[in-house]
C-alpha cells in the first residue's frame, strides 16, 4: 500500500513567495533572489513529505504564479501579443502573460484568469487560435524533477493531462472547436514526457479533472489516445491519472479501463463512486483513494476512511491501494502549527483541525491503520482521532440548541416579504421621496492608508477604541459630506470599519473562528484567509447598527446599511463538514434577519444585503444546480424578509452572466438589484430585459476596477443603452463595486461626473 499526495501549497508557511514575487515586480530583488526562494520552497515541501513518509511525492506543482500558465509556456502557447517580450527571459515574459507589461514602451494586457473549478483558486485562462502550434518552451517539468533528484527525492511530476489543458482554455477566434488542436498537442506532451523518463521519472500524474464532469465522446476519444499513446511510447513509465472535485459518474468504466497503472478519485466529494469504481477495475490498476480532505480543514475522521480503505483493500489486496488527499493540498492552509495564538484560535477548536502539513501524517497513519503496520503508535493515533472527532460532535462551542430550533421552526412566510413589489415600490417611493433614476453607491469609499493603519494600531493596542472610533467618524462624516456635495440620492457610511466584507460579520458572529496564518493562495501572489465557521452561527449583538445609526444621524438623506449576505459569508469561509451547508447558511440568513430588522428599528429605510458570491457557489455540474439555487435563494429571502413593506432592500452581485440563473435572481425579489455591468458594455442587462425582470436594477455605469476617471458622457450613453431595454422607472445609476481600492480625487471627479449623467438624463424623460 502506497501513500500519495497530488500537490502541495507552495506559497510557503510565512507566504514567503508572495513576498518574493511582489518583491521582483518592484525591482527590489533579482530573478535570482526570487529563484532562491522558489528553490527553498521546493526543498522544503519535498523534504517534508518525504519525512512524513509519503512515497508518490509530487514535482511540478510548483508555480511562480499559476501551473496552468507553467503549461502554457511550457508548451510554447504564448499569444502573439507577447512576440515582442521573449527575447528576455521566461520569467519575465511568464509574468507578463500573468500580470500584463507597462514597461519600455510596451503596454499589453494580461491573459484572462478564472476559477479553477469551484475553488477560490483562479488559473490563467490558455488562450488558443485556429493556427496554434505547441512546441516545448520551458523545461521547469524536468528541472524542478531534477532539483528534487539531487536531494535524493525521485518525486512524480505532475501535468495536467492534453484534453484538460485545452478545456481549460479558450477559442480566440470563431470557427474551430479547441479540442481539434489535440492531435497537433500530444506530440509535444509526447516529447515532455519523455524527458522527463530520460531525467529518470519513474511515475508521472497526468491530472485529467473534466473526466469527472461528464466529457463528451469527442473528448472521451482523444483522452483514449492520451493514455494509449504514453503507454506505447514509454511501456515502463508509471502513470497516475488524478480526477477530483467530483464523482466519476457515467465515466467510470471508461476510467478504469484506460492503459493507466493507478486511477485517483475524489472520496470527499464523491464516496459512493467507490462502489462503481471497484468493481470495472481491471486487475493490473491500482486505486488512489483520496479520503482525507484537501479542500478544508477538518481533522480526518479515521473511522470512517478506514472503512472506504478496507473495502477497496478487501477488494483489490492491499498492494493495489493508495491513500490520498481528495485532491492537490494547494486548496488548504500550509501548517497548523504557526496557529499559537490562543486567543485568536483556542485549543478546542485547533485539536479538531488539520492544515496541509497534518494532513500528511493523516495520510500515512490512515494507511498503517489499513496495512497493520507501525502498529502501536498508529493504534495510539487512532485512539486520540476517534476521541477528538468524539469531543467535536458534542461540543457545547458547536451545539446551540436555541439555533437549531429557530432553523426547524422557519415557515414560508419567514422567506416572503408581506406583499408584492408593485406594493412595496408605491409604499418605498413616498417614504424615499427620490428622483427618477435615483443614484448610489456600492457601500464601500477609499479604504486609504490612513484608515488602514487606524485599523492596524487599534489591532496593536497602540491606540484605544476611543481614540479608533473618532478617526473612522470623522472620514464617516467627510465622506457623508461629500455624498451630499455631489448629490446622491441614497448614501453610504463608507465602511471605513470593515477589513473583508466577511471577516468583519465572522468576527461578530458565533460560530466563526479566524486563524493568523491560515492563508490560501487564490491567485498569483494574492492569498486568502478565510474564517472557520466551526459551529452553529448566531448573532449575540448588533454588528452595524452604530455605523449605520451615526452616519444616518449626520443626513436627512437616507444611508443605506450594508451587509454581506449569507451565502456570500458561506461561500468565502471553510465551512463546517458535520452539516449540510445549507442548514449553515440558513443559520447565517437567520443571523443577517436580526441585523436587517435591527437596522429597521433604529430608522434605516434602506439596507443592502451583498451577494456577490451567489454565482460561484454554483455545483459542478449543472444537475445539480437547482437544488443549490433552491437553498441559497431562500437564504437570502429569510435574510431579506423580516422588513416592512416600505423599507427598501438591495442586493449586490458582481460577476458576469445572469443569463442562466436570471430566474433564481428575481427570485431573490431585492427591491433593488445593483449589477457589475459597465466593461460589457451594458450586454449583461439583456438577461434582465428578456426575462421582463420586475424589480429595480442599479447597472453600473462605470469601471471602479481602473483608476481611470470616466465621462458624464459615456455614462449617459450607457445609461441610454440600459434605458434602451428597460424602462426609465425600474433604472438606478450608481458605480459596478465598492470604491474601497480606489483613491479619493479619482472617486470624487467619477462620481460627480456619474451624477451629472443621471441628471442630465432626468431632463430628457
Ligand atoms: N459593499 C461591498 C463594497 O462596497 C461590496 C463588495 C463586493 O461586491 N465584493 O465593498
Ligand atoms: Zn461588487
Amino acid at each position: 500500500m502506497l501513500t500519495n499526495t497530488l500537490g502541495y501549497p507552495r506559497i510557503g508557511n510565512q507566504r514567503e513567495l508572495k513576498k518574493a514575487c511582489e518583491n521582483y515586480w518592484a525591482g527590489k530583488i533579482t530573478l535570482n533572489e526570487l529563484q532562491d526562494v522558489a528553490k527553498s520552497i521546493k526543498l522544503t515541501n519535498w523534504q517534508l513529505q518525504k519525512d512524513a513518509g509519503i512515497d508518490l511525492i509530487p514535482s511540478n506543482d510548483f508555480s511562480l504564479y499559476d501551473q496552468v500558465l507553467d503549461l502554457t509556456l511550457t508548451l510554447g502557447a504564448i499569444p502573439t501579443r507577447y512576440a515582442g517580450l521573449t527575447d528576455g527571459n521566461l520569467t519575465d515574459l511568464y509574468f507578463a502573460m500573468a500580470r500584463g507589461n507597462q514597461k519600455d514602451g510596451n503596454d499589453v494586457t494580461a491573459m484572462e484568469m478564472t476559477k479553477w473549478f469551484d475553488t477560490n483558486y483562479h488559473y490563467i485562462v490558455p488562450e488558443f487560435y485556429k493556427e496554434q502550434q505547441f512546441s516545448l518552451l520551458s523545461d521547469k517539468a524536468v528541472d524542478e524533477f531534477r532539483e528534487a533528484k539531487e536531494q535524493g527525492i525521485i518525486t512524480k511530476p505532475v501535468l495536467i493531462a492534453p484534453v484538460s489543458y485545452l478545456l481549460l482554455g479558450k477559442e480566440k477566434e470563431e470557427g474551430f472547436n479547441r479540442i481539434s488542436l489535440f492531435e497537433r498537442l500530444l506530440p509535444v506532451y509526447i516529447e515532455l514526457i519523455g524527458r522527463l523518463v530520460d531525467a529518470g521519472a519513474e511515475w508521472i500524474q497526468l491530472d485529467e479533472p473534466f473526466l469527472a464532469l461528464g466529457t463528451d465522446a469527442e473528448a472521451k476519444a482523444c483522452i483514449l489516445k492520451t493514455y494509449e499513446a504514453i503507454r506505447k511510447a514509454y511501456p515502463s513509465l508509471k502513470i497516475l491519472l488524478a480526477t477530483y472535485f467530483e464523482g466519476l459518474g457515467e465515466n467510470a468504466a471508461f476510467a478504469a479501463r484506460l492503459p493507466v497503472c493507478a486511477l485517483h478519485i475524489d472520496l470527499v466529494r464523491n464516496p459512493e463512486q467507490l462502489d462503481s469504481v471497484l468493481p470495472v477495475l481491471p486487475e493490473n490498476v491500482s486505486l488512489s483513494l483520496g479520503v482525507v480532505d484537501g479542500r478544508n480543514i477538518w481533522k480526518n475522521d479515521y473511522q470512517e476512511s478506514l472503512k472506504l480503505i478496507a473495502k477497496a483493500k478487501d477488494k483489490l489486496g492491499a498492494n493495489r491501494v493508495i491513500v490520498s488527499p481528495s485532491c492537490s493540498l494547494l486548496h488548504s492552509p500550509c501548517d497548523l502549527t504557526a496557529e499559537t495564538n490562543e486567543e485568536v484560535l483556542t485549543p478546542e477548536i485547533k485539536q479538531w483541525l488539520a492544515f496541509a502539513r497534518q494532513k500528511l501524517d493523516e495520510v500515512v497513519v490512515l494507511k498503517q491503520l489499513a496495512n497493520s503496520e507501525n502498529i502501536t503508535f498508529a493504534a495510539n493515533a487512532l485512539k486520540v482521532n476517534i476521541a477528538t472527532i468524539e469531543t467535536r460532535k458534542t461540543s457545547t462551542l458547536i451545539h446551540d440548541a436555541a439555533v437549531k430550533q429557530r432553523v426547524a421552526a422557519i415557515t414560508d412566510a419567514d422567506a416572503n416579504r408581506n406583499s408584492s413589489f408593485n406594493t412595496r415600490k408605491q409604499l418605498q417611493g413616498k417614504e424615499l421621496n427620490l428622483p427618477l433614476f435615483p443614484t448610489t453607491t456600492i457601500g464601500s469609499f477609499p479604504q486609504t492608508k490612513e484608515v488602514r493603519s487606524w485599523r492596524a494600531q487599534f489591532k496593536n493596542g497602540d491606540i484605544t477604541q476611543k481614540q479608533y472610533d473618532a478617526l473612522l467618524k470623522k472620514e464617516t462624516e467627510e465622506t457623508i459630506r461629500f455624498q451630499e456635495e455631489a448629490g446622491l440620492d441614497v448614501l453610504v457610511h463608507g465602511e471605513f470599519e470593515r477589513n473583508d466584507m466577511v471577516e468583519y460579520f465572522g468576527e461578530k458572529l458565533s460560530g466563526f473562528a479566524f486563524t493568523k496564518n491560515g492563508w490560501v493562495q487564490s491567485y498569483g501572489s494574492r492569498c486568502v484567509k478565510p474564517p472557520v465557521i466551526y459551529g452553529d452561527v448566531s448573532r449575540p449583538e448588533p454588528m452595524t447598527v452604530y455605523w449605520t445609526e451615526y452616519a444616518q444621524s449626520l443626513t436627512d438623506k437616507p444611508v443605506k446599511g450594508m451587509l454581506t449576505g449569507p451565502v456570500t459569508i458561506l461561500q468565502w469561509s471553510f465551512v463546517r463538514n458535520d452539516q449540510p451547508r445549507d442548514i449553515t447558511c440558513t443559520q447565517i440568513a437567520l443571523a443577517i434577519r436580526d441585523e436587517v430588522t435591527d437596522l429597521e428599528k433604529a430608522g434605516v429605510k434602506v439596507i443592502q444585503i451583498d451577494e456577490p458570491a451567489i454565482r460561484e457557489g454554483l455545483p459542478l455540474k449543472k444537475e445539480d444546480w437547482g437544488q443549490y439555487l433552491d437553498w441559497a435563494i431562500r437564504a437570502f429571502r429569510i435574510s431579506a424578509s423580516g422588513v416592512a413593506d416600505a423599507t427598501q432592500i438591495h442586493t449586490h452581485m458582481c460577476y458576469s452572466e445572469f443569463n442562466d440563473i436570471i430566474e433564481d435572481i428575481a427570485a431573490m425579489d431585492a427591491d433593488v438589484i445593483t449589477i457589475e455591468c459597465s466593461r460589457s458594455q451594458m450586454e449583461l442587462l439583456d438577461a434582465f430585459a428578456n426575462f421582463n425582470y420586475p424589480n429595480d436594477i442599479g447597472p453600473g455605469v462605470y469601471d471602479i476596477h481602473s483608476p481611470r476617471v470616466p465621462s458624464q458622457g459615456e455614462m449617459i450613453v450607457l445609461l441610454e443603452k440600459a434605458q434602451a431595454v428597460l424602462p426609465a422607472n425600474q433604472l438606478w445609476v450608481n458605480p459596478d463595486c465598492g470604491l474601497k481600492t480606489r483613491h479619493w480625487d479619482e472617486t470624487k471627479k467619477a462620481l460627480i461626473a456619474m451624477v451629472g449623467a443621471a441628471k442630465a438624463l432626468r431632463e430628457t424623460v
